[in-house]
């Protein structure tokens, strides 16, 4: 007997944000959608990512505010509706890390950002907060800079990962491309596993990296990607106050991105980006530390950090292809040439889940997929779960 044919609305290939949110939200509207992971849900750039949920001000401070930066503007407040139970997808299950978020200088703010920053534009989503206000590693009387709070929040992302994992954890499966592949028939995508041939309407890849080669695996090369490096430092140490920040520097973007972590015995961890990391993205890693040690002297000389562990972190970040390797503002899907069936999306941010989900909405609309009648896929379960990716502050450290 053949392997069993099998039907669904969308099939979606990667478990990270973007595949996980979309799986969340098309399911919520009734349709028959599954999800493939090859390794586990959340892993690589999902797992690593900071979890801020920010609304784009970093960008604003480059330039102009542009029509993509508000597009991401509207995303902590989609978000935070989420986290009440009262948005397109349920994220009442994930932690919140911090409802604050702030950007400060270790001098002063170059006069153009502090009138930017207090311009009517902005109003509403950057405070400037009075030194009493100010997060705890920066009420030292030598801290000499500014200190702004922003609208955006920070996500504890495993707890992310695992909110949306489990509210569809039946529609969601295991695949392995040493036994299954990517084929094209009639000009649509077929998935062929040891459980069945499965036929979606749709197919989305949502694999991150891994979309290149699922682009390639249908003899396809549209739409082209890009991979922008970084390398971010991790600090394991004693002291105790969390920070979630940008300190700029002399850039329009941040000098250090700094969010903060428990390691699975509770110590604190420092998650360290911004410059540091795509600057060093290259760099050894032991040069990197320096550097970053460096970073902290001079930029929080009045914090005590005890004994300190220090790791990095070298990944790509996936984005579809620029010039000059710009960096995209907003979520993007784009239709793999030759393949009907087929859509790929990169969100470029986890911010901007939300808005790639609208997006893959809007284009099922377009192409007259709404909801079909509900299919058997009981044969899938064959291929077994993924489990969930951990974070880099728990297997980095021995
Ligand atoms: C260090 C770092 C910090 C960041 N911090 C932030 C931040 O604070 N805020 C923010 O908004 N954005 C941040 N980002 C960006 C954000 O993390 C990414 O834009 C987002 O996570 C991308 O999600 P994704 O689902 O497209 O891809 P990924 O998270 O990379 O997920 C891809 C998934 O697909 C799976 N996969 C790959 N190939 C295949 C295949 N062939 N078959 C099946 N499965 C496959 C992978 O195993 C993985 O689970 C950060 C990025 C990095 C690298």
């Amino acid at each position: 007997m053949g392997s069993p044919v099998l039907h669904t609305d969308i099939a979606i290939i990667g478990g990270g944000i973007a595949g996980l949110w979309t799986l969340n939200q098309l399911r919520n509207q009734g349709f028959n959608a599954v999800l493939f992971e090859q390794q586990a849900l959340g892993s690589a750039q999902t797992i690593a990512s900071q979890g801020m949920i920010h609304g784009g001000i970093k960008y604003a401070l480059s330039g102009a505010w542009s029509g993509s930066s508000e597009a991401i503007s509207a995303m902590p407040g989609i978000w935070r509706s989420c986290l009440r139970g009262e948005g397109k997808v349920d994220l009442r299950a994930c932690k919140v890390l911090s409802e604050n978020f702030y950007l400060w200088s270790h001098t002063g703010l170059t006069s153009r950002v502090s009138s930017f920053f207090a311009s009517k534009m902005l109003r509403g989503r950057v405070h400037k907060l009075k030194r009493a206000d100010y997060p705890e590693p920066l009420r030292s009387p030598q801290f000499k800079g500014q200190a702004y709070r922003l609208v955006d929040l920070v996500l504890d992302v495993p707890s992310l990962v695992q909110a949306l994992a489990g509210q569809h954890s039946d529609a969601v499966f295991s695949i392995d491309w040493a036994t299954s592949s990517l084929q094209v028939e009639d000009g649509q995508a077929v998935l062929h596993t040891p459980a069945g041939e499965l036929r979606p309407r749709q197919l989305l890849l949502t694999a991150g990296t891994g979309n290149e080669r699922l682009i390639q695996a249908m003899g396809a090369d549209q739409p082209a990607m890009q991979r922008r490096p970084l390398q971010q430092v991790l600090v394991k140490h004693d002291y105790q106050e969390p920070f979630y920040s940008h300190c700029m520097g002399g850039s329009a973007a941040p000098r250090l991105t700094i969010s903060s972590h428990r390691s699975a015995s509770g110590q604190p961890v420092w998650y360290l980006g911004g410059d540091l990391a795509t600057e060093g993205a290259d760099a050894p890693p032991q040069e990197l530390i320096t550097k970053a040690r460096q970073e902290l002297d001079e930029l929080l000389p009045w914090i005590d950090f005890g004994e300190c562990q220090w790791q990095t972190l070298r990944l790509d970040r996936a984005e579809p292809r620029q010039s000059a390797l710009l960096r995209p503002d907003s979520a993007f899907i784009g239709e793999v040439n030759n393949v009907d069936n087929a859509l790929v999306a990169w969100p470029t941010k986890l911010s901007l889940a939300p808005n790639l989900a609208d997006e893959i909405d809007a284009a099922l609309a377009q192409r007259g997929i709404a909801p079909g009648p509900c299919t058997d896929l009981s044969e899938l379960q064959e291929l077994g779960r993924p489990g969930m990716a951990q974070p880099c502050w728990d297997t980095l450290f021995s």
